[in-house]
């Protein structure tokens, strides 16, 4: 039987999700609070670009748009380390041919939207949810400072990101609804590296780029116009913070001590430094994601997270895949759809949040030191020699979209306790590439 579906939200989930969902034939309507970003800059919003790695491309196939997709993208084959004394390295994701894709997130967002009319949903825009009466299955939305609308719905999704005002109405309401926010102690400013004066890409294009510097770091990704964005990951407290950098001095002499050849390709950051916002980084876990089988929270409003392992927005859409495959296997029983996805994406959501939080630390502090490196390069061997047996966490979460994260946090921290031992064996710098060790090691997962 066909529902008459709303979802709360056009962002990136929402859009995708309204696709999958008019496919199968359903009726679609989604209120989202902001202006259309087609007509003109929508107001607010998250960082410039994205990366858009397996997990997502796969989500995307299944309606077409990869390949779309894949053309408005750069691929990314690593890292590219910016030490402080100026020297620099590159560090392969995976194997060769393995990557991950800078898009622009309005411009996914956009195409995303045009699919989705294209396909007969209708997106309503100025239309703010503010409440949801769950008796009578009634939205209410806030059309302007006078105006308000009510929607009736059969099934409502919240896809209205990670302070997801549709939650709130769930959970004011739900007798046992447990729910953690969590903030780091950083915020994020982006700044912009703009084309060189040939008009080429700056640095190295196929890559993304770090500055680690313990407690804090710069990176950027490259954008079609050949200009990178930049995000600054940095305290808002302590010796070296935003609390401290308040005058353009104060910037200006921070910035040439610590990212010295980044300075030399940002003519402008002093004035994006006090223009740009500074925005914060939370990670929200909640449960129960669904109620009966007329809601379910979506993308960032089920499971918001910190953006270190690129995964935020690819967990949301495999929410989206796996919500679909349910609908294959359930048919029309929606308490059964739900309750399903509920059981298999909310520990994914919630590994997937850990996971990104330990990256954190790995981007900062680790991507510099050299017996992080030589690890990376011991795992990567075990990789290549058994390429089922080994598979690095990081591979496993972008590259390898049939191991689910929650499996990934298993066997990645598995894998770690097993590196912790081998890091400490006496002369490993020198004996890693001998066979039975490897073999010993292997032996152990
Ligand atoms: C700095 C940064 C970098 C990131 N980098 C990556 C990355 O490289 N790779 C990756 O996969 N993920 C990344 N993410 C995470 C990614 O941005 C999110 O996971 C993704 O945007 C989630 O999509 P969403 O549609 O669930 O929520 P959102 O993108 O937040 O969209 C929610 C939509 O709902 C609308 N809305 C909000 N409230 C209401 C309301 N009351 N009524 C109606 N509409 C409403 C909003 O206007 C918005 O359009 C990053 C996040 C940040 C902050």
């Amino acid at each position: 039987m066909k529902k008459d579906v709303t979802i709360v939200g056009a962002g990136l989930v929402g859009s995708l999700l309204s696709i999958y969902l008019s496919k199968r034939g359903h009726r679609v309507k989604i209120y989202e609070g902001r202006n259309d970003m087609r007509k003109g800059k929508a107001l607010g919003g998250r960082s410039i670009n994205l990366a858009l790695s397996d997990r997502g491309l796969l989500a995307l196939e299944k309606v077409g748009l990869a390949e779309e997709i894949r053309n408005i993208s750069i691929p990314m084959h690593g890292r590219y380390i910016h030490h402080v004394d100026g020297s620099t390295a590159f560090q392969p994701y995976g194997k060769e041919g393995q990557y991950i894709n800078s898009v622009s997130r309005a411009t996914l967002n956009m195409k995303l939207m045009d699919l989705a009319e294209a396909q007969g949903v209708s997106i309503q825009f100025h239309s703010r949810c503010t409440g949801v009466d769950w008796q009578k299955n009634n939205v209410t939305f806030e059309i302007s400072n006078t105006e308000s609308l009510v929607s009736h719905f059969e099934l409502l999704f919240a896809a209205d990101g990670a302070f997801s005002a549709a939650r709130l109405q769930h959970q004011l309401q739900h007798p046992k609804f447990n729910y953690q926010q969590y903030y780091i102690d950083c915020g994020y400013k982006e700044l912009t590296i703009p084309p060189s004066v040939s008009g080429d890409f700056a640095m190295e294009v196929n890559a993304l780029h770090i500055w680690p510097r313990k407690d804090y770091m710069l990176i950027a990704l490259p954008n079609l116009d050949k200009t990178f964005t930049c995000t600054l990951f940095f305290p808002f407290e302590g010796a070296a913070s935003f609390s401290k950098l308040t005058t353009p001095e104060a910037v200006k002499a921070f910035f040439e001590e610590t990212f010295p050849d980044a300075v030399a390709l940002m003519p402008d950051y002093i004035n994006e430094f006090f223009n740009n916002p500074t925005s914060s980084l939370v990670t929200v876990k909640c449960h129960p994601w669904i109620r009966e089988d007329k809601f379910a929270l979506i993308g960032d409003a089920a499971h918001a997270i910190v953006p270190f392992f690129g995964q935020g927005m690819n967990c949301g859409f495999e929410d989206c895949r796996v919500l679909d495959e349910l609908i294959d296997t359930y048919q029309d029983d929606w308490s059964q759809i739900l309750d399903a996805y509920q059981t298999l994406r909310k520990p994914d959501g919630d590994a997937i949040a850990d996971l990104a939080i330990n990256n954190f630390t790995e981007m900062r502090e680790k991507t510099a030191d050299p017996v992080f490196l030589l690890q990376k390069k011991i795992e990567a061997r075990l990789h290549e020699k058994y390429p089922d047996r080994w598979i690095p966490a990081y591979s496993q979460v972008t590259f390898s979209p049939n191991i689910r994260y929650s499996e990934a946090l298993r066997r990645g921290l598995r894998q770690e306790a097993i590196m912790q031992e081998v890091m400490k064996m006496d002369n490993i710098a020198e004996q890693w590439q001998d066979e039975s060790l490897l073999q010993k090691i292997v032996e152990q997962v």
